[in-house]
């Protein structure tokens, strides 16, 4: 495959733009290479600059959960252009968005519309100390809840210790009140509630996590994080962005049957445009302005255009009730014969997987947490992305996320996929 015009446009682009992109993943630094420039996407498939095709296993960190351009989100937003971009103004379409959301997860009253994930779970978290009127949190080795500030804390020396920020820019103000856990470890929480208590605000974690691949939760991990925080006054917060519409058409919560105090969406609620969200019961909800002290707002959220995309996504999550066993299934022949493929050329690895989230892991060990995943073989990894993407197929450029399955997928797809991934099992 060529990435002649991709290359160009890279080199172009960091002339003007930091690192040549706006978000640092994309600049293919894990792996190496010239990311590829995408043109157009539509159902499976994301075209490049240079005219190739790719089956997209990225789709868009998440999002595109029915397929690129799906007909009814594109002639939502086209329609919703004509009548204007944004007011600044309330619409009657937040409050059908927002009615339909509140039908289809379970446990909240009310939603407030934002415009990334990363600013649903900064307002999540203000809201959850304006509420308990505590300032500490507890967050995962691992997890990510987007850019803001205190969640930008790697684990130190341990999960039991003050969290030290691992981006300059963030104070040791701000890392002194971000306490970390180990992923499915609730000892490592229990630890930490027991040296700060009454001190601590609300523990967010990624019910399913994704960033560090694809890592459930092990059996109880979530209904012990409930019942710690029952028993000390703490809020739970479910990062809900990346499973939230897509493992469940009530996320995590209705899959698991374990119900958080505050949920954040992003990406799929949006259906490809910039939202996110959070939501609770009323008498957390009514705490945030202007009804109550705790203060959060947007010149562009809830505009029209992203509300009428993420409607109409919604909407077909909500009537199609075969989606999610759909999903399922293809996801699940897919590890099948990915698992299949790489043991038959001897290939160590493990696959970890649940509903439309896939990750494969070069390590022999079974990954359920950072450190886990951390064990897994790199130049093993950088080999596999880069075998898949000279054959056409696009998975995230970091071991370190989950692939996602798309309903547009055929199995002509997967199979092509699993070939591949036969064909590059031989060279590693
Ligand atoms: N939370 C989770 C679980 C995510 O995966 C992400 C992004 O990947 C975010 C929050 C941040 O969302 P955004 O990139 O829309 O700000």
């Amino acid at each position: 495959m060529l990435y002649q015009r991709s290359s160009a446009l890279f080199k172009e682009a960091k002339t003007v733009i930091p690192g040549g992109v706006n978000s640092p993943v994309r600049a293919f630094n894990a792996v190496g290479g010239t990311p590829i420039f995408a043109k157009s996407a539509k159902g499976a498939y994301v075209y490049d600059e240079d005219g190739n095709r790719f089956i997209d296993y990225i789709n868009s960190w998440g999002p595109m959960l029915l397929g690129h351009a799906y007909p009814p989100v594109v002639e939502a937003v086209i329609d919703k252009t004509k009548e204007g971009t944004s007011f600044g103004m309330p619409t009657e379409l937040e409050t059908k968005i927002a009615k339909l959301a509140v039908s289809m997860v379970p446990n909240i009253d009310k939603i407030r519309f934002v415009n990334s994930g990363t600013e649903a779970c900064m307002s999540a978290i203000r809201l959850a100390r304006g509420f308990t009127k505590k300032d500490k949190i507890i967050k995962f080795a691992g997890c990510y809840h987007g850019h803001s500030d205190s969640f930008l804390i790697a684990a130190g020396s341990g999960a039991v210790t003050f969290g030290t920020p691992n981006s300059p820019g963030v104070t040791q103000g701000t890392a002194k009140d971000t306490l970390l856990a180990n992923y499915n470890d609730l000892s490592s929480v229990q630890e930490i509630v027991d040296a700060n208590p009454n001190q601590i605000a609300a523990i967010i974690v990624e019910p399913v996590a994704g960033n560090m691949g694809c890592i459930p939760p092990v059996k109880g991990f979530l209904e012990g994080l409930r019942s710690i925080c029952d028993s000390d006054g703490i809020l739970l917060i479910f990062d809900e962005v990346m499973t939230g519409f897509r493992l469940a058409k009530g996320g995590v919560q209705e899959l698991k049957d374990v119900y958080a105090d505050i949920v954040c969406f992003g990406k799929v609620v949006g259906g490809g445009l910039p939202v996110g969200a959070f939501a609770s019961r009323n008498e957390i909800m009514d705490v945030l302005a202007p009804n109550g002290p705790v203060y959060q707002a947007g010149t562009l959220s809830g505009n029209p255009l992203a509300m009428a995309a993420g409607y109409a996504m919604l909407k077909a999550i909500n009537e199609d009730k075969g989606l999610m066993s759909r999903l399922e299934e293809k996801t699940k022949y897919l590890h099948t014969g990915i698992t299949e493929a790489l043991n038959k050329n001897n290939v160590t690895h493990t696959v970890n997987r649940i509903g439309s989230m896939i990750s494969v892991h070069f390590s022999e060990e079974r990954v359920i947490d950072f450190n886990t995943a951390a064990k897994g073989n790199n130049d093993t990894f950088k080999a596999f992305f880069h075998g898949m993407l000279d054959r056409g197929i696009y998975i995230a450029p970091s071991a370190f996320e989950s692939w996602f399955i798309t309903d547009a997928l055929t199995y002509q797809d997967l199979n092509e996929t699993i070939a591949a991934v036969e064909e590059i099992a031989k060279t590693l």
